[in-house]
């Protein structure tokens, strides 16, 4: 039977998306060959990436706005370094929002770089919350965010209005919500949590930011010559990228990002009714910052936590642990998770009270 699975990454897909995937693996578009074992320069996997780059830009409402799009190797963390090194100039200076360890990751390759300005931080309250109220720098080369905190569960509502280009990590809520993209300067998002398999990574960015660092880029750390070799300068991650695609083709097909959206706010209020509701729970991330991707909470008696366990392993629920830096559970819900693999959460929460 297939688990309700709300791993925080790798993570759900969707089950057609599983399906075509495993076909293409033994017969890609009817070739006689498997996509594993094809050129990436063949005319039917260039092909993929095309159309993979192109429903990207579709889906964010990018196209025609100065955007490229980019499936590289290194996950979210190489962006960590490649950002600074595209982005900030010799002698300059980058500003960035600290909201946990993803935001740290990123901020600790910067420094490498140059000037690293903290513009705010919620460190000292273990990262439950988004700090709001802070003061971006008019000669930072970039400020850098991440929109969703995959293990504090918290996620950015407003972004700030700024002159300076804005960079943002949305590896764990890329496609899930409607956003005015059109307001950062670059964007990139591991594949692993809304988008495919571990292997690629998005990168979307504003063509004119690029070149302005006087600094010798290695070309495979340079998003220019990627954009330059059309994201094939090597081996592309072929398979990563091929079902990648078939996942936005999925999200175009059931409506785009503002259908699942709706889909998505409904999952986080049936959980976060529930943890509200529930004597037995309570949520760890300010209530004003809640991601709708990846949901915080805690037993209040550690003691009825053997029993919870126990039944939601039976429910045929998996990955709900928390992060070992916030301990507890995290319902990790991203666009692949059905509704009712939240019901049945919900269900087995609501049973625990009745037996305590
Ligand atoms: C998972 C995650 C990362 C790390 O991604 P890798 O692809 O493993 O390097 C970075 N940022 C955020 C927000 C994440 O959720």
């Amino acid at each position: 039977m297939k688990k309700h699975n709300y791993s925080a990454g790798p993570c759900i897909l969707p089950q057609e998306v599983f399906e075509k995937a495993s076909q293409a693996i033994l017969n890609f578009n009817n070739s006689g060959l498997s996509i594993l074992e094809i050129s990436h320069r063949s005319k039917d996997f260039v092909a993929v990436m095309e159309e993979a780059r192109s429903l990207v830009l579709e889906l964010l409402n990018l196209e025609g706005k100065g955007y490229q799009v980019l499936f590289l190797q290194g996950g979210a963390s190489l962006e960590f370094l490649r950002v600074p090194y595209n982005l900030m100039k010799v002698e300059g200076k980058a500003a960035y929002l600290d909201t946990g360890t993803w935001a740290n990751g990123a901020i600790k390759e910067a420094k490498s770089f140059g000037e690293t300005v903290i513009v705010g931080s919620s460190k000292e309250e273990n990262y439950n919350h988004i700090p709001k109220e802070y003061q971006i720098p008019s000669d930072a080369n970039y400020f850098h965010c991440t929109s969703n905190n995959t293990i504090f569960g918290t996620q950015i509502k407003n972004f700030p209005k700024t002159n300076v280009p804005i960079v943002c990590d949305m590896s764990s809520d890329i496609f899930s919500r409607s956003l005015d993209f059109s307001n950062f300067d670059l964007i990139y998002a591991g594949a692993q949590k809304n988008i495919g398999p571990a292997g690629t990574t998005l990168i979307i960015v504003k063509e004119e930011i690029l070149g302005k660092t006087n600094r010798n880029i290695p070309n495979i750390l340079n998003y220019q010559q990627h954009i330059t070799k059309e994201s094939m300068y090597n081996t592309p991650p072929v398979f990563a990228v091929y079902t990648s695609l078939l996942t936005l083709q999925w999200l175009k097909k059931i409506g785009g990002i503002s259908a699942i959206e709706k889909i998505n706010e409904t999952k986080a209020n049936i959980l976060y009714s529930e943890i509200d509701r529930n004597p037995l729970f309570t949520g760890v991330a300010s209530k004003e910052d809640r991601s709708i991707m990846n949901a915080t909470f805690v037993l209040k008696n550690p003691e009825h936590q053997e029993l919870f366990d126990t039944m939601w392993k039976e429910a045929g629920i998996s990955g709900i642990n928390g992060h070992r830096s916030v301990g507890g559970y995290r319902a990790s819900m991203y666009n692949a998770l059905p509704i009712e693999s939240v019901q049945v959460l919900v269900n087995v929460m609501k049973e625990l009270e009745n037996k305590i």
